[in-house]
């Protein structure tokens, strides 16, 4: 039998998939069905083999009988299956495998993420129609947060919102924070357990969090993935009052305000609604877009403010990381960011930053301790190594 994990990442309209061999580190293949619930389904794969194919009127269940058979024409097995789940609450603090007592938990907490977690499920359940002898694990973006002390996760809410209805700070991409503070550690070749460390991932999604001796002690984000940064169309942080002012002034609906702070927003809002795409920014900006400038200042100078805040919760610092898409591939807004951190010793080498800190082990600064560096995350990768070593494990019946 293959050693090889297929990792599935289901969405609203998209299922992402990816077959990895978690011991060499390598992706397989990997491919994606877009427009899911549109008329004009379409998926696309590469790696090992490659192609593409209009699916048509498509829902999750057909999008996985799509991939199925993808991986049955290439003939490329795998061991097992590896779902990404955003939310796990308090119950899941580490990945687990999935039956239907763990189905049933994760269903309970639903509410707790109503825009991701029915996703999800729907991938899960159309997962094991199609694979009923795959063992399948899933592995939360919450849980690598379960280690924030309660200084960190509580908000100054009345107490019972916490204790009956679980209104508490949860934190997000812990994936990707855990796996990059792990290969931090590899890079610098120190002990991860010695290690205090922020990690900036930024993506379409943006948060930082403290990772010390590898454990998550405070993060940006909270009970949603809205809180913390400036991120692509998200506003982050916001005067909690800001949903009663909207609704006295503009008559807005809840409904209509949770769409502004979630889809119009942040770099998108920013710039007038010229893009949510940092490179289409700093593009814009070079050519004298005033809105674009005004996006990239404002994402900037709050994720420093943020990181220094995240400093609090670690005593010291040894390196600040930068991943995800915009923290590996963009040199400006690392250099501006950096800019306002020489209060923590951070002090730019701006040609390494140029070079992405490829000559030197991925640092960017001028000196090794602390230091800023830019590691490259891998979540899929991540999602692979926890699904081999817990289907290796024997199921324990309830
Ligand atoms: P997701 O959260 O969807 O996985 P990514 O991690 O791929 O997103 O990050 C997408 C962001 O990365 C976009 O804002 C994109 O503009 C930015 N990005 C990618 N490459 C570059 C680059 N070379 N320079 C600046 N920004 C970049």
């Amino acid at each position: 039998m293959s050693d090889q994990i297929l990792v599935i990442n289901c969405g609203s309209s998209s299922i992402k998939f990816s077959l990895v061999d978690p011991e060499a580190g390598t992706h397989v293949l990997s491919g994606q069905v877009e427009r899911i619930g549109s008329d004009s389904g379409f998926l696309s794969w590469k790696g090992a083999v490659q192609g593409e194919n209009e699916l048509g009127p498509t829902d999750h269940r057909g999008a996985m009988h799509a991939i199925v058979k993808v991986l049955r024409d290439s003939e490329l097995d795998f061991a097992g299956i590896g779902h990404r789940v955003v939310h796990g609450g308090e119950h899941f603090t580490a990945s687990c495998r999935i039956n239907d007592e763990s189905l049933e938990v994760l269903r309970a907490h639903q509410h707790l993420a109503p825009l991701h977690n029915p996703v999800n499920i729907l991938g899960i359940e159309a997962s094991r129609t199609a694979f009923p002898d795959k063992p399948q694990v899933m592995v939360f973006d919450t849980a690598f947060h379960q280690t924030m002390p309660r200084r960190a996760y509580l908000y100054a809410l009345p107490h019972h919102l916490y204790t009956e209805h679980g209104v508490r700070r949860y934190g997000f991409h812990g994936t990707s924070h855990r796996y990059v503070a792990a290969r931090a550690a590899e890079q610098l070749g120190r002990p991860l357990a010695d290690l205090a460390l922020l990690s900036a991932h930024l993506g379409n999604g943006c948060s930082a969090a403290a990772v010390l001796g590898g454990k998550s002690m405070d993060t940006t984000m909270g009970l949603t993935p809205l809180e913390g940064l400036v991120m692509g169309t998200r506003s982050g942080d916001v005067d909690p009052s800001l949903h009663e002012h909207l609704c006295n002034t503009l008559n807005l609906s809840l409904k209509e305000i949770s769409a502004l702070l979630n889809k119009q927003s942040g770099l998108l809002g920013l710039s007038g609604g010229h893009s949510n795409d940092m490179r289409t920014l700093l593009q814009a900006e070079a050519g004298g877009h005033e809105g674009a400038a005004l996006a990239v200042e404002v994402f900037c100078y709050r994720l420093a403010k943020a990181l220094a805040a995240q400093v609090v919760a670690l005593g010291r610092l040894d390196a600040l990381i930068f991943t995800g898409g915009i923290g590996e591939n963009s040199t400006p807004v690392r250099a501006r960011t950096v800019a306002l951190l020489p209060f923590l010793g951070l002090h730019l080498d701006s040609a390494a930053n140029e070079d992405h800190g490829r000559a030197n082990r991925g640092i960017i600064t001028t000196t090794d301790a602390p230091c800023a560096m830019v590691v490259q995350t891998d979540e899929e990768l991540l999602i692979a190594r926890d699904t081999a070593s817990i289907i290796l494990q024997p199921e324990i019946s309830p």
